[in-house]
């Protein structure tokens, strides 16, 4: 009887493994339903990074044909720069990384990397050349070491932690009983959202992707959690083409270009003193939030 346990326990791992790892995707990318299948061209190549220049060249997108999100974007992030999209909530942010990322294909228009069309290319390599710290991370039930470590296949110890002190973690994970060895997830530990975020960032060090996407989370994090995280974001976004999906303002002031999305369109874009100077959407939206800001400061005090 024995015997005829052990494979089905096999398969039942496999089949956590494998739901566990759909249910990151999900979470990652705010997926509701199954996305459309993205298939690879025949023959397709690996995609070639040379700097990892991202362009989007008027980009058409809708997920459902009647209500088109993206009526003609263009964006261009030259290697090692960084890109901040902001806009209102529902103006289509995240669905331009998750684009580029390959989950669905533009209606028309194309993006490239490095001159590649991405549909080109086959999408093991094209997601392997992007790193992207999600807004709400997913962990495993399993130890925070494998949480970690699972941003590369066959990481080292040593790698795991080097992440971790990057990602500003190793402290607070040796600060537990078990340390690298904790359980986390649903049945071990539970991670504020400030640590998860930081596991997410230790991932993406270990990954080493030239491109990277932050999905900035939209739930406020205390001032000294969002400080060490803001610094611990600037070192692996330093000289890796950066794309931010930004939701707050406050992280946006220095990339070197702002897009701001409004109706489908790129409504604005330049430099924060140049956005203010303009005094139109991006100039309110900061106004807003200083105005909630006080109010939030006024509240707390
Ligand atoms: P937020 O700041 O609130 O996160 P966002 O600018 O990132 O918003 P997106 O998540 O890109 O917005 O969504 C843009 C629009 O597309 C929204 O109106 C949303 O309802 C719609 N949308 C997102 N995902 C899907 C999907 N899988 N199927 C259908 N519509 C979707």
């Amino acid at each position: 009887l024995a015997q005829l346990f052990r494979p089905l326990d096999m398969l039942g791992m496999v089949y956590r493994e494998i739901k566990q790892g759909l249910i990151d995707m999900e979470a990652m990318f705010g997926l509701i339903d199954t996305p459309a299948e993205v298939a690879d061209a025949p023959d397709a190549p690996p995609l070639k990074v040379s700097g990892g220049h991202v362009r989007f060249e008027n980009v058409v997108f809708a997920y459902d044909p009647a209500r088109p999100i993206l009526k003609g974007v263009d964006l261009d992030v030259a290697p090692g720069r960084k890109l901040a999209v902001v806009g209102h909530s529902g103006a289509g942010k995240s669905t331009l990384s998750r684009l580029l990322y390959r989950f669905y294909d533009v209606t028309s228009g194309r993006i490239t990397i490095d001159g590649q069309d991405i549909r080109d290319v086959t999408q093991q390599s094209l997601r392997g050349a992007i790193g992207i710290v999600p807004q709400d991370t997913v962990l495993f039930n399993d130890s925070i070491g494998y949480n970690i470590g699972y941003g590369r296949d066959g990481a080292t110890r040593a790698e795991v932690e080097a992440a971790a002190r990057g990602a500003a973690i190793h402290a607070f994970i040796m600060s537990l009983p078990l340390g690298y060895e904790s359980e986390v997830g649903e049945r071990g530990l539970k991670l504020s959202g400030g640590e998860k975020q930081r596991v997410a960032i230790a991932r993406t060090i270990l990954k080493n992707p030239p491109i990277l996407i932050l999905d900035e989370a939209t739930s406020a994090l205390d001032t000294r959690t969002e400080a060490e995280i803001q610094s611990a974001l600037a070192d692996v976004s330093r000289s890796r083409t950066t794309i931010v999906i930004a939701h707050r303002l406050s992280t946006v002031v220095d990339a070197d270009e702002i897009v701001v999305l409004d109706a489908g369109r790129v409504a604005e874009r330049g430099t924060h003193e140049q956005l203010m100077a303009r005094a139109g959407i991006y100039a309110d939206m900061w106004a807003r939030q200083q105005a909630d800001r006080e109010k939030e400061e006024e509240e707390a005090a």
